[in-house]
């Protein structure tokens, strides 16, 4: 009886203590989030890594720092020096192996090989989106994320790709493809802070949540939003389409977090709200 009671409890903690493991594993890999217990006064600081400032969060009066893993992160024991206005820290985490797919595209030459004309109009629209990239948002972020649109997952994050044969740069986002003309909703509250029609992107709307948190969402039909403009969860932003480079109508969205690219459904399913709620 007594060994019953034993087995039983034990299984109840291991069904407890499963889950908070479980979750913070699947977060700390390329492209997830480190989370880090922080003091009041340091939530209330800029805090920085690198020149760039960090996320904080407050749940439950608790506050905690949250990194962006980036996607060239070496795996294995990571160390980070903090800086918090007045003195530096160290954050300590594991970072997780995590496989990811291999996906060859066919792309028109145009977009390997730009002209003069074109390359010198794609140098100005990456100045105009590394300004963006650059803006801070102070406002209390809301991380739990509802899908954008609803269609089928045809491309996962991290995904090596080859253009054309040559390996380019990773997918940093998902794709979700829908029909040409799709309704687009805000996953999260935010701010407009850039839109245009640019050669690769095509029409876009890139969405600042606050504290470095942001969305870009590209190869747009049509643009519903305005710069400046805030946007509440769930508000349409823009339509389903396939312009810039794209091989048919679907939704290329990616979220960046203190500059670095992560796996936004991580913020969809609700992995980071399920750690937050566990923890007491
Ligand atoms: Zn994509």
């Amino acid at each position: 009886m007594y060994i019953r009671r034993f087995i039983l409890f034990f299984c109840l903690i291991i069904s407890l203590i499963a889950p908070l493991i479980l979750f913070a594993n699947e977060l700390i890999v390329k492209g997830g989030i480190s989370i880090h217990e922080i003091s009041e006064k340091q939530f209330y600081r800029d805090l920085s890594h690198d020149g760039v400032k960090l996320a904080t969060y407050n749940h439950n009066n608790k506050y905690y720092l949250l990194y962006g893993i980036p996607y060239h992160s070496q795996i294995g024991r990571t160390s980070l020096q903090i800086k918090d206005d007045l003195e530096y820290f160290d954050i300590k985490f594991d970072i997780k192996k995590k496989d990811f797919k291999t996906q060859y595209i066919q792309v028109a030459k145009k977009y390997i090989t730009p002209d003069k004309n074109d390359f010198e109009r794609i140098k100005k629209e990456r100045l105009k989106k590394l300004k963006a990239k650059s803006f801070w948002y102070e406002n209390n972020i809301d991380l739990n994320f509802v899908l954008p649109v609803k269609g089928v997952l045809t491309g996962e994050f991290g995904t090596r790709r080859f253009y054309n044969n040559k390996e380019g740069r990773f997918h940093n986002g998902i794709d979700i493809a829908a029909k040409k003309g799709t309704l687009i909703s805000a996953p999260s509250a935010g701010k407009v802070i850039l839109t245009g029609d640019y050669y690769y992107n095509g029409k876009f709307v890139y969405l600042d949540h606050g504290k470095g948190l942001k969305s870009i969402f590209i190869h747009l039909d049509k643009i519903l939003v305005k710069h400046g403009q805030l946007i509440k969860k769930g508000d349409f932003i823009g339509k389903v389409g396939s312009t810039g480079v794209s091989t048919g109508p679907h939704l290329h969205w990616s979220v960046t977090l203190n500059n670095a690219y992560i796996n936004p459904l991580i913020l969809t399913d609700k992995a980071l709200i399920r750690h937050f709620s566990l923890e007491r």
